[in-house]
């Protein structure tokens, strides 16, 4: 094996998907990591270069820098994961404080073993780092949204195994010399798979980056900025999915409007008035099931639709939702006021169907119309 045409293909790849990297995170919105992450790689590049340049033996300044250059980058690759899951990323103090760390332990390492006090040491304190980006995937599930699980565990396991090859080289430099460094069975595997490992972290990257980018997408198109609950376009859609499955309930629709919502404006500003029908979709969404949808389907207009209940049921439901927000007492823009508020409810019949939706829409409407008309914060069954 010529150890420097793997260390030249290693340092392309690094140095192409970095670019490439970068260019693509200008597209990108911010704090995606992807910019530590693209400048992580094109400097582990450029180290692979200066390795070149220096050879493996030289144990010089250049040498020193050199390795610098590899600790900033896996660092930089920690500090871009910290900021993907919403992690503070490292601070420059931390950063320099585990660089002066390393490279002490390194100097000291060649003072006693020269050349392979070097390059031992620099394999197991990359092993050490890759460590500590393993844990930060394995323990980013708590904080990430489900669907990026897959990819951050392929992320944790190709680290994972990259950790424990790096740890093992610099042991098997250590045990056998200088020799080791660029020859043997163990070195030949070592080096396959970490240029395998500058393709595959950059596609787990993006998969990660693109997962987060489609949710966030499909959250816009379905969901209420205002109030996060579901959209027209959402409802649609759910209730598409909802009765597209085989055997598929019929559902309930019940109008909710609240009362005066123009007085609400009027006296305390639109914003406050925000802050209400925040509260009153917190409300809603907090007193249904996991299977029931809440839309906002208009200025302070939401529709709840419940799956397989009774007219008994329904009037509950509706009455529970009714009785939660007139309860409510959200904090106005002031900070100190607390509105009051109340809903009236229309309930339609149960619809079978996504054709006969706008009937059943129709209906929950007239009911609505009629419990405003008796006197509102009051339930009406079409
Ligand atoms: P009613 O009891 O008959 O339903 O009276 P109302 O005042 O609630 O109904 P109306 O339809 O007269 O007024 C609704 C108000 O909702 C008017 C509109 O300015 C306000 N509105 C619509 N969308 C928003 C919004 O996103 N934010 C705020 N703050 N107000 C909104
Ligand atoms: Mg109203
Ligand atoms: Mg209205």
């Amino acid at each position: 094996m010529d150890p420097n045409t793997v260390i030249a293909v290693i340092a392309a790849h690094l140095l192409a998907m970095g670019g490439l990297m970068f260019l693509i995170g200008r597209d990108m919105p911010p704090r995606t990591g992807l910019e530590r992450w693209s400048v992580g790689m094109l400097v582990f590049g450029s180290s692979f270069v200066a390795r070149l340049v220096g050879g493996a033996e030289a144990a010089t300044a250049w040498s020193l820098a050199t390795d610098a250059c590899v600790i900033v980058s896996t660092l930089l690759f920690i500090s871009g994961l910290r900021e993907f899951i919403g992690v503070d990323p490292l601070t420059r103090r931390t950063g320099l404080a585990t660089l002066a760390a390393c490279l002490a332990v390194e100097a000291t390492a060649i003072a006693f073993a020269g050349h392979v006090g070097r390059f031992a040491t620099i394999d197991i304190v990359l092993g050490f780092i890759y460590g500590a980006l393993v844990g930060h995937a394995f323990t980013a599930p708590r904080r990430i949204e489900p669907a990026l699980f897959v990819p951050m565990r392929v992320l944790a396991v190709t680290m994972g195994l990259l950790a424990l090859l790096t740890l093992g080289r610099g042991l098997y430099i250590a045990r056998h010399g200088m020799w080791a460094v660029d020859s043997g069975r163990f070195t030949q595997v070592y080096y396959a798979y970490a240029s395998l490992c500058a393709v595959l972290l950059p596609m787990c990257l993006m998969w990660l980056l693109f997962v987060r980018l489609n949710g966030q997408l499909a959250d816009l198109a379905t969901r209420d900025a205002l109030t996060r609950v579901l959209n027209r376009n959402g409802l649609n859609e759910a209730l598409q999915r909802h009765f597209g499955s085989r055997a598929a309930p019929p559902m309930t629709l019940l109008a909710v409007d609240i009362d005066h919502f123009k007085r609400i404006n009027d006296g305390w500003g639109h914003a406050s008035g925000d802050l209400v029908l925040r509260a009153v979709a917190d409300a809603l969404a907090r007193n249904v099931r996991p299977a029931d949808l809440v839309a906002r389907t208009g200025g302070e207009e939401f529709v709840v639709c419940s799956p397989a209940i009774d007219p008994a049921q329904a009037l509950a439901l509706a009455e529970r939702l009714r009785a939660a927000v007139e309860a409510l007492r959200p904090p106005l823009t002031d900070g100190r006021t607390r509105a009051q508020c109340t809903v009236s409810i229309g309930i339609a019949a149960p619809f079978a169907a996504l054709e006969t939706w706008p009937d059943a829409a129709a209906a929950a409407d007239r009911a609505l119309y009629a419990a405003k008309e008796a006197g509102r914060n009051r339930v009406v069954v079409a």
